[in-house]
């Protein structure tokens, strides 16, 4: 018999860490049942043959904040935040989004053709965005998964940024035992190690701290990063000492034309992107199944 946990895993180790982003959200089929049953008025047997059909928005499948009746929880034992319904009522939603390039594009057709399709056990959502557009969902999911409180989340900022920057190292392996990152200027490549500290380049060192500055000015005054708390200009002031304005060839400009030079250049901009969302629809079909049992018994 395969476990739960082996039956859904989909395997990502083809792709760059960076290019890749899982999401899960679950959905309360006691809510759901409830709305075909008492709202809609259909019969028992009628709701179950349309739920099994739904398919959710690619917006309601990867929401930082899931709406009803999606929820999210890391409790291991859940109730429905609505209904209250147990765990036996709920299914889960996997979402697999890979960002379509020539990198990916061999791994992402031989994944996608491996699917089970029967019974739409896993559907794929095609959409078009673009780079700016990504790099911002990217910096919400961070800071939507970033404990601010907590110590090490300079670290983890950091740690984010190179996966999805520099996505050939195998970073969980450099930061295993890394207490801090500091700036240097003598390094051959991007960085560096020494027992428990990272070296960062100047420039790569720079975007990390424009990456902290971007997913912390939204929750205090300024931002928060490895250099303490900058407003925009201290951050810009900063990047200007540590040469990364002339590096970039960001144009000097008023604090919020250079910040979007900043966005510009780290996102890459209007560039268009494909993406892939593979939407792992096993949970949910099981689930409906039993629920449905249960209403006709
Ligand atoms: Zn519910």
């Amino acid at each position: 018999m395969v476990t739960a946990k082996q039956k859904r895993a989909i395997d990502l180790s083809a792709f760059p860490q960076g290019s890749v982003t899982e999401y899960s959200t679950l959905v309360c089929l006691a809510c759901t049942f409830d709305i075909f049953t008492t709202q809609l008025g259909r019969a028992p047997r009628t709701a179950y043959s349309e739920i099994k059909k739904y398919s959710p928005t690619v917006a309601e499948l990867t929401a930082p904040r899931a709406v009803p009746p999606f929820f999210d929880s890391d409790e291991k034992h859940p109730h429905c935040p609505y209904c209250k319904a147990a765990r036996r009522w709920h299914a889960r939603f996997d979402t697999t989004r890979i960002e379509g390039d020539k990198a990916t594009a061999a791994a992402r057709r031989k994944l996608i053709k491996a699917l089970p399709r029967k019974d739409n056990q896993f559907q794929v959502i095609e959409a078009k965005s673009d780079k700016r557009t990504i790099f911002f969902d990217w910096l919400d999911t961070l800071g939507h998964n970033l404990d601010m409180e907590d110590d090490d989340w300079l670290l983890e900022t950091t740690r984010a940024y190179l996966g999805r920057f520099k996505p050939k190292t195998h970073w969980e392996e450099v930061f295993n035992g890394v207490r801090a990152v500091r700036r240097s200027q003598r390094l051959a490549g991007d960085w560096g190690k020494e027992g428990t500290r990272l070296f960062l380049a100047p420039v790569v060192y720079s975007e990390a701290l424009i990456v902290q500055y971007l997913v912390s000015r939204s929750h205090v005054h300024g931002g928060r990063t490895l250099e303490g708390r900058l407003t925009l200009q201290e951050l810009i002031r900063r990047l200007s000492y540590g040469g990364y304005l002339d590096a970039k060839e960001i144009s000097p400009g008023d604090q919020f034309e250079v910040l979007d030079q900043l966005i510009e250049k780290l996102s890459g901009g209007s560039g268009k992107v494909k993406l892939y969302y593979i939407v792992d629809r096993r949970d949910f079909l099981e689930k409906v199944k039993s629920v449905y049992a249960r209403y006709a018994a």
